[in-house]
């Protein structure tokens, strides 16, 4: 088995207790971020130190569990940019989309596109995700806007997962955009065939006045429970259809989104086990409203951020950029961002008892910064990883901090 020494790092951050699935909001000033050493041995964070093969220096690093991005929209073909320049210029995105941009705009280039193409693609964004950091991400189906198409992203998701550095997941965006020739209410007929036919880790659905309505939602919720996955829900991005409430009801994994959350569903979102996912590269990028992080997080939810990395919305795939974001927009301590995209977005994946902290036993999953963590939102757009391994084994390191690794495994 290899060993891995990093030493005399400035901050490693840990969790206030070992096991815990989440860790609500009100709480995140209980992270520890102290200086240290950490032994990874095997694939494995460990306590104890033996023989080393691979001593890594760590002076003057913050260590941090590696990102865990738990809404991106890999994979997808081609980008949007001219969609952009229109959206900053003034024409809304319900305009975008009635005209056949958007979501529509995105199926015909991945209809157009051959796997092989949609996955390099899709590999080199995952290359630039553990570049900044990010050592597990989720991606959706979605683009496909046909049965066939919808199968053949949840395949190309799978098979993304096999290429990459990172361990991945693939969620089920069936219900994104009604497809032409259908009503909302025929596609969730469609949903459920290609459920029971397809492998997926999750299943998620676009409750928006162009997409699907609460009463979907309300179907998706009851198609989860009978296959026993996780329900995810895209919810009051635009406007506020008070959506919360019926996601929740439904025991679902997170709602995502949230710019437009009604008041009233705030306090019992928070008291619920349900993820309040922030995407505020959407928001940003969108000119849309601000999600009431601040009050989630005093409230107690489960916060948790995401880029949203998407064509449209967000072609953002860097966390330390939506770190500082969100600290900045949401009014979040640098503990709090941390924890919105290390344990708590590895609970929204179901997967916080193998990643997200840094706790004896779990995946040998650890990032360095060259820099103290507060620096991560403060030096806005600056990427401050200088080293990622990937279950104990270094995945990437920046050029110039090649000589804080001394050894091989
Ligand atoms: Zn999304």
């Amino acid at each position: 088995m290899t060993t891995v020494w990093i030493s005399g790092a400035e901050e490693i951050l840990r969790p206030p207790e070992d096991g815990l699935p989440y860790l609500r909001h009100d709480r995140a000033g209980e992270l520890r971020l102290e200086g240290g050493d950490l032994m990874l041995s095997g694939d494995r964070i460990d306590t104890f130190s033996g023989d080393v093969d691979l001593r890594v220096d760590a002076t003057g690093c913050a260590v941090l569990p590696g990102f865990v991005d738990c809404h991106t929209h890999l994979p997808f073909a081609g980008w949007r940019a001219d969609e952009y320049e229109m959206q900053v210029t003034g024409v809304p995105y319900e305009e975008i989309s009635r005209r056949g941009g958007g979501i529509a705009a995105s199926a015909r280039a991945f209809s157009a596109t051959d796997d092989a193409a949609v996955l390099a693609q899709a590999a080199g964004l995952a290359a630039e995700m553990l570049q900044s950091g990010t050592t597990t991400f989720e991606g959706k189906t979605g683009y496909g806007l046909s049965v066939d198409a919808e199968r053949r992203a949840a395949r190309l998701g799978r098979a993304l997962g096999e290429q990459v550095a990172q361990t991945t997941t693939v969620t089920g965006l069936f219900a994104h955009a009604v497809p032409q020739g259908f009503t909302a209410d025929a596609w969730m007929d469609e949903v459920e065939g290609i459920v029971d036919a397809t492998d997926v880790d999750a299943l998620d659905i676009y409750v928006e006045s162009v997409a699907f309505a609460n009463e979907h939602l309300e179907r998706l919720g009851r198609i989860a429970a009978a296959h026993d996955l996780p329900l995810r829900a895209h919810v009051e991005q635009f406007a506020t259809n008070r959506s919360v409430p019926i996601a929740v009801a439904a025991g679902a994994r997170s709602v995502d989104h949230l710019a437009c959350l009604h008041p009233d569903d705030l306090v019992p979102l928070a008291a619920s086990e349900t993820a309040a996912v922030l995407l505020p590269g959407a928001e940003f990028l969108g000119a849309e409203q601000v999600a009431p992080g601040r009050a989630l997080a005093d409230a107690g939810a489960i916060c948790v951020l995401g880029t949203d990395l998407n064509p449209g919305t967000s072609p953002v795939s860097s966390l330390p950029a939506i770190i500082g974001l969100a600290v900045r927009r949401y009014g979040w301590s640098v503990r709090e961002a941390l924890l919105a995209c290390t344990l708590n977005a590895a609970y929204v994946l179901g997967m916080s008892d193998a990643a997200g902290s840094i706790e004896a036993g779990k995946r040998a999953d650890v990032i360095l910064l060259d820099t103290p963590a507060s620096h991560l939102p403060y030096r806005f757009a600056r990427n401050p990883v200088c080293a990622v391994f990937v279950a104990g084994r270094p995945a990437w390191v920046r050029p110039d901090s090649a000589w804080r690794l001394q050894g091989s495994v």
